[in-house]
């Protein structure tokens, strides 16, 4: 019942999460000193979102415990985030993972010539594992989502280990490629998660990273951040995420915003040092907007029915 009840309140605008969180330093630079960028979230709820100060890296403050997660996840966030109201994935959100799975096997060619040993880091319901899989490689995947690791490993017959990324354990240098594509933004310790991935990087692999790039278009500030983003990322502040996790980039690869291709450090090469003024400089991105005058003009109306032309575009695709 307390389920219940915290999932109703979370579905009201203008009023604040149930949530008390903890206060957190930056878990890119350690720092404490911080710059408010939003109070609000793109459901038009209460959400304080902050910058780091020395390093720009935006987290939500306070941070949500593991168990207010939990709770979130356990709750409102399939039906809140994805529009499932089984446990099975809804037909658009397998459309459109089918898509960025093609997107993201053509981008990692170059690294995937021979058989490779592949990590999916929140694989989700699975559609890169099977067709990395279909391409003769050996696949696995992490998904702490319960639901979608059975359907993954049910449809697709892939491994999945459905646990947290804390309670996994593989040996060191075991994969040639790992895959993070959108879930470092969910995690409360994304360098730690970074470390842990490098450490599971064979000495020539790679590491693919794909997160929302939090300076990206969209029409007010408060649209780029929801309760399950704990973490937002702006090209430069990913940059240097992997940099302090022992990686940098791949020269065969570009990076493209957010989106980035690591390899293990070699010796001696860089580390990061904060730009001055960088937490300023992503502050100023995000410039104050009222979301009862956003409510007020019915814009999301408009909003929201785009939305769903194209959820409801996904969902009866490829029938
Ligand atoms: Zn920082």
């Amino acid at each position: 019942m307390p389920h219940l009840l915290s999932t109703i309140r979370n579905q009201i605008p203008l009023t604040a999460y149930a949530y008390r969180g903890e206060e957190e330093c930056c878990n890119l630079c350690g720092s404490r000193d911080r710059l408010t960028v939003s109070r609000t979230d793109r459901r038009l709820k209460t959400l304080k979102t902050v910058a780091c100060e020395q390093c720009g890296l935006i987290r939500t403050d306070p941070m949500p415990t593991d168990a207010e997660l939990d709770a979130y996840y356990a709750g409102e966030y399939r039906l809140d985030y994805q529009f499932a109201f089984s446990r099975k994935p809804p037909r658009f959100h397998l459309t459109r993972s089918q898509r960025e799975a093609e997107g993201r096997l053509a981008l990692l060619a170059p690294a995937l010539e021979g058989r490779r040993r592949v990590l999916d880091f929140g694989s989700g319901s699975g559609e890169f594992l099977a067709l990395a899989a279909g391409a003769g490689h050996d696949v696995q995947g992490i998904e702490p989502g319960q639901s979608f690791a059975s359907f993954a490993r049910e449809k697709y017959g892939v491994p999945v280990e459905s646990r947290v990324w804390q309670e996994v354990a593989f040996e060191a240098g075991r994969f040639d490629v790992i895959t993070a594509n959108h879930v470092l933004e969910h995690l409360r310790e994304p360098v730690s998660a970074l470390r842990r991935m490098a450490e599971w990087l064979a000495e020539d692999g790679i590491l693919h990273v794909s997160v929302p790039n939090a300076l990206g278009r969209r029409r007010h500030s408060f649209q780029h951040f929801h309760f399950a983003h704990v973490y937002n990322f702006t090209p430069q502040s990913l940059l240097w995420a992997g940099l302090v996790a022992g990686l940098e980039p791949d020269p065969r690869f570009a990076q493209q915003g957010t989106t980035l291709v690591f390899r293990k450090r070699k010796a001696g090469a860089a580390v990061p040092v904060w730009a001055e003024g960088e937490g300023s400089r992503v502050a100023a991105h995000f410039e104050p907007s009222s979301p009862l005058r956003f409510l007020l003009s019915c814009r999301w109306i408009v909003d929201a029915l785009r939305r769903f032309r194209k959820v409801a575009g996904d969902s009866w695709a490829r029938a």
